[in-house]
């Protein structure tokens, strides 16, 4: 548990609605995630967690509704909305790395590129970050030479890079194999720590009861209940929860 949460709002979800044709995928969704806080979202697959990710940093709009990120909406266009984006991080289950780009690469393109950092600068900030995710190593590696958990702890490297005020992570251990789960876990953990405000999407209870502030368990395009991890965990409050619970216990 981190110590001081703030008590700001930084993303704020009102009344949001999503529909995919006549799928109804966001259901009068309100969440509000402060400055600091860990969140962490699990729930059946196709409850909407993906989508909840996506609609936060505009990868899907949203059909009605309010989301403000950082006290501004995210209802813009154009170079507001690419603004907008590069303050919110991204982290997915498949590691998405550029395969022809180097590790160091991978993590310098998008400061050279958006936030127009001279590249000497870029790189000694790449390799700190590297470093801290315990890659600095495999800096000049393609991103095929490195097993899984490395290249997404290279991934969470890339999104640091862009100094976000917030980074979403949608099942980034799920396409791991086991013995990998733990190494990017422990970088979670240890930016959780530092105070980085998160949204998990995980079925990593483990990582919930030491990270997250709070749960959020969804099905069907709702908010069904969120509490404490350890609230949840041991008395969870609806039968859908338990229910959920007891499969993946
Ligand atoms: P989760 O991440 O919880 O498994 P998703 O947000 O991925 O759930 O999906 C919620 C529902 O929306 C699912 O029924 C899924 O099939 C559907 N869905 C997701 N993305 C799309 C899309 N681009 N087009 C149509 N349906 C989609
Ligand atoms: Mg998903």
């Amino acid at each position: 548990m981190t110590e001081a949460v703030g008590s700001t709002s930084l993303v704020r979800l009102e009344n949001v609605n999503k529909h995919f044709g006549t799928l109804h995928v966001l259901k009068d969704i309100d969440l509000d995630i402060a400055r600091g806080e860990v969140v962490v979202a699990i729930g059946p697959s196709g409850a909407g967690k993906s989508t909840l990710c996506r609609v936060i940093n505009r990868l899907e709009t949203i059909d009605s509704g309010t989301i403000t990120f950082d006290g501004k909406s995210l209802a813009v266009e154009g170079r507001a909305l690419a603004q907008l984006r590069s303050e919110v991080g991204m982290v997915f289950q498949s590691f998405n790395l550029f395969a022809h780009k180097t590790i160091l690469e991978n993590v310098t393109l998008g400061p050279i590129r958006v936030r127009k950092i001279a590249r000497d600068q870029a790189e000694k900030r790449g390799m700190e970050l590297l470093e801290r995710v315990g890659i600095a190593s495999q800096a000049q590696k393609y991103p095929a030479q490195l097993s899984g958990g490395q290249q997404q702890r290279v991934a969470i490297a890339r999104a640091l890079a862009m100094d976000p005020k917030m980074i979403l992570f949608d099942e980034p251990t799920s396409a791991l194999d086991p013995e990998m789960v733990q190494e990017v876990l422990d970088v979670m953990i240890s930016l959780a720590r530092d105070g980085m405000t998160m949204l998990v999407v995980t079925h990593e209870m483990g990582f919930a009861r030491r990270a997250a502030n709070r749960v959020v368990f969804m099905a069907d395009g709702a908010v069904v209940e969120q509490n404490t991890p350890d609230e949840f965990f041991t008395n969870p409050g609806t039968d859908r929860a338990r229910d959920f619970l007891s499969k993946i216990l």
